[in-house]
């Protein structure tokens, strides 16, 4: 249609006949037919339409038509949350003796999945660095069914080179599953570089208020059918206030993800110019190892900065209770700005070994860096640094 943000406003589904200038919400479990030849109809897939709200429902059909589009994708699918689009996705496509090459520097929910419940159905895993490909070819198995990624990752900010992935997964004939959190479809869209399916955990900046949990899975007619066929039997859903209420966030996606980005930005460049930080990780710094592939594949770096600070854990939680605005929270993509350390919250499952392979150690602060005044923000990061020393 138009441009994203036009589509992010103007896609929108007026379907109760009242003319109403912003789509209301549909509270309803179930929907009536005309006669029982159309319930017949719809039951065959003969004729489109709303059977059920585990099935569908006139906002979650808003909300995916609209992520579709903005994503490139031919369709999707909304859950729950992002963990049940997540769980969606492994349960509809691998089945025992299947293969999962997974990003090592995933979601510490996704990890669980990966390292603990699938392998009870016999799926296996493995992991792969993300700024390692030339490692990739090694590590595919003849059953390797999956490729899933997180880039950027969380929270170690590494990047893949997404138009080699997807030429990489093609030629192995898997499927290749990014969940593009991170970056959401204003800044990435992993479905035109050869991505089958994007996924999202609407919680974060979809919404990007913190009100909600959501998620999302976008791709083809095809791949949607066989979550679809999971998802109506095993009852993941979204509810129509949540999808309401998503829908609404998206108008405002584009101008939110500009001024987070922009504000990260300078997080991070200041951030990095200071003496007490050891590294700082952020897409659009020219010391990332992966700046070139960033600027490619991304419209803008984001709003999640992840740094080290000088003297380890007990610098990192001075630093955090110094805080005066920044909110403690495991939570990111919110209009607040949140100050995570993921070595003692978030990625406190992994052993050390496994935490420094993803790049967190002991003084690793990850940041979500919210829509408050700049100055504002690099005031209680200066103050917090200050008073945090040893
Ligand atoms: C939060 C998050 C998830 C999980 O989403 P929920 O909505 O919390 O279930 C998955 N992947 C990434 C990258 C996330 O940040």
């Amino acid at each position: 249609m138009s441009n994203f943000e036009t589509n992010a406003i103007r896609i929108q589904t007026e379907r109760s006949g009242a003319k109403e200038h912003s789509a209301p919400i549909y509270l309803t479990s179930s929907y009536k037919f005309d006669d029982a030849e159309d319930m017949r109809a719809l039951f065959a897939n003969e004729r489109e339409g709303n059977i059920y709200s585990r099935y569908s429902n006139p906002n979650t059909s808003e909300l995916i038509e609209k992520m579709a589009i903005l994503e490139g994708s031919e369709t999707g699918w909304a859950t729950s949350t992002g963990m049940a689009a997540i769980f969606t996705t492994f349960a509809a496509f691998l089945k025992s003796g299947d293969h999962v090459l997974s990003s090592r520097s995933v979601f510490g929910s996704t990890h669980q999945l990966l390292v603990n419940v699938f392998p009870k159905w016999g799926v296996t895993s493995t992991y792969a660095d993300l700024d390692k490909p030339e490692e990739w070819e090694n590590l595919i198995q003849p059953t390797t069914k999956m490729i899933f990624v997180e880039t950027p990752s969380n929270p170690g900010i590494d990047i893949i080179d997404l138009e080699w992935l997807g030429k990489f997964a093609k030629k192995h004939n898997a499927i290749l599953v990014v969940d593009n959190c991170f970056a959401t479809p204003y800044l990435q869209q992993p479905i035109k570089y050869g991505a089958d399916l994007s996924i999202h955990s609407a919680t974060k900046y979809i919404d990007g208020q913190g009100r909600t949990l959501g998620g999302l899975i976008l791709g083809s007619q095809k791949l949607i059918a066989e979550i679809e066929g999971f998802a109506r039997h095993s009852g993941p859903a979204m509810s129509p206030f949540n999808a309401w209420m998503l829908s609404k966030s998206l108008e405002t996606l584009a101008v939110r993800m500009d001024r987070h980005c922009d504000n990260a930005l300078k997080v991070a460049e200041f951030l990095e110019a200071n003496p007490e930080i050891e590294l700082v990780k952020y897409p659009l710094l020219k010391s990332h190892p992966q700046y070139e592939i960033a600027k490619k594949q991304m419209r803008a770096g984001g709003g999640i900065v992840t740094f080290v600070v000088k003297g380890g854990y007990d610098r990192a939680s001075k630093f955090m209770d110094a805080l005066k605005m920044f909110s403690i929270s495991a939570n990111l993509g919110d209009t607040r700005s949140i100050a995570t350390h993921p070595a003692s919250s978030t990625h406190s499952k992994l052993t050390e070994a496994e935490r420094q392979q993803v790049g967190i150690n002991q003084g690793t602060v990850r940041v979500s860096i919210g829509l408050e005044h700049i100055d504002d923000i690099l005031k209680d990061i200066k103050q917090a640094l200050e008073v945090s020393k040893l």
